[in-house]
């Protein structure tokens, strides 16, 4: 079996940011109509993920996951068996843009892009190939590990005792933020933080 690919409905943003820091294809459009959602996923063998029981009885639908709770913990953990989690890679997917994440071979490259304490202590980055935007290997990748552990262990749709917290991404100054290379500095850090936090 291929990798699995998806297209989310407009309901699910959070899900499909989270999906592709675990490194699965996720398409998503925040205002789409669900004839196009239907038509991208037959043409591109993509698996529907929806919250809308609307979407659900229309023609033409193929594969497709129902996903129940609006908490994204839940929907991650609802994924759990559907998904292989064991074979994630984290920072795979660009989660603005879905875009290929690419290693940068010469840090110099990116020097302009990120600010200059990210440069100095970090010397894993990798590249957008959609978007450009650059992200670095540190703690983030170690946060997204552990939270997958946390997602695999958890018991299905217990609710209680399931963290509905959302890992830190910018937890340790700046050496977790995602940043844009459009904007550099703090407000880029904090502003990509409200994007990903929703
Ligand atoms: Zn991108």
């Amino acid at each position: 079996m291929g990798k699995m690919k998806f297209i989310a409905d407009a309901m699910l943003g959070r899900l499909a940011k989270w999906l592709r820091l675990f490194g699965f294809d996720v398409l998503y459009y925040p205002h789409i109509e669900d004839r196009l959602i239907i038509k991208i996923a037959r043409e591109q063998e993509r698996t529907v993920l929806t919250r809308d029981t609307h979407l659900l009885r229309k023609k033409g639908l193929k594969d497709c996951i129902f996903v129940e709770s609006d908490d994204i913990f839940m929907q991650l953990s609802e994924l759990r068996n559907r998904l292989d989690f064991d074979k994630v890679s984290p920072l795979g997917r660009c989660t603005v843009c879905n875009g290929v994440l690419l290693k940068v071979s010469q840090k110099k490259e990116i020097k302009e892009y990120v600010p200059d304490f990210i440069y100095h202590n970090f010397n894993d980055f990798i590249k957008c190939a959609g978007c450009g935007k650059v992200y670095w290997k540190g703690s983030h990748q170690k946060k997204i590990k552990e939270k997958i552990i946390e997602i695999l262990s958890a018991p299905v749709a217990s609710g209680k005792s399931f963290s509905s917290e959302d890992p830190d991404l910018s937890g340790q100054g700046r050496a977790n933020s995602l940043i844009r290379p459009d904007e550099k500095g703090s407000a880029g850090a904090d502003r990509e933080k409200e994007r990903i936090e929703d």
